[in-house]
């Protein structure tokens, strides 16, 4: 299982992208608002992992909270998997809470799946299934 990409939620992508564009050049790719995610985000890097700057669209965001209390960070690590699905089950089969007890649409046109922090000891983990 390979390391997708490292989520870091900034309080504005505009602020933000002269900084990390720097380090790891530009965005293959403009920002895009997340269907129903309350986030618009960024990827950067050309290798096999990438830094997905999030940015809020609202209050209401689900990371608005955690943009509040500790000003933005790392916010959560996304492995890429074959099966989205499969692999949230195979997390509550050995007793982990889950955020999405199914894959739902993310960015990129990719389906995600969010475990929830307790299942792995304080860390937001997020399954990307791998394109086909
Ligand atoms: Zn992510």
């Amino acid at each position: 299982m390979k390391v997708d990409h490292v989520g870091i939620v900034v309080a504005s992508l505009h602020d933000a992208l002269p900084l990390w564009t720097r380090l790891l050049g530009e965005p293959s790719a403009p920002a895009e608002e997340v269907p129903g995610g309350g986030v618009r985000v960024a990827f950067l890097g050309s290798g096999e992992t990438h830094v997905e700057l999030v940015e809020p669209t609202g209050p209401d965001s689900p990371v608005s909270k955690f943009l509040a209390t500790r000003g933005g960070g790392i916010h959560h690590i996304a492995f890429g998997v074959p099966d989205v699905d499969r692999a949230l089950r195979d997390v509550e089969a050995r007793g982990g809470r889950l955020i999405d007890r199914r894959g739902r649409p993310g960015a990129r046109g990719r389906r995600v799946g969010f475990a929830h922090p307790l299942a792995f000891g304080g860390v937001l983990v997020e399954f990307v299934e791998e394109p086909r």
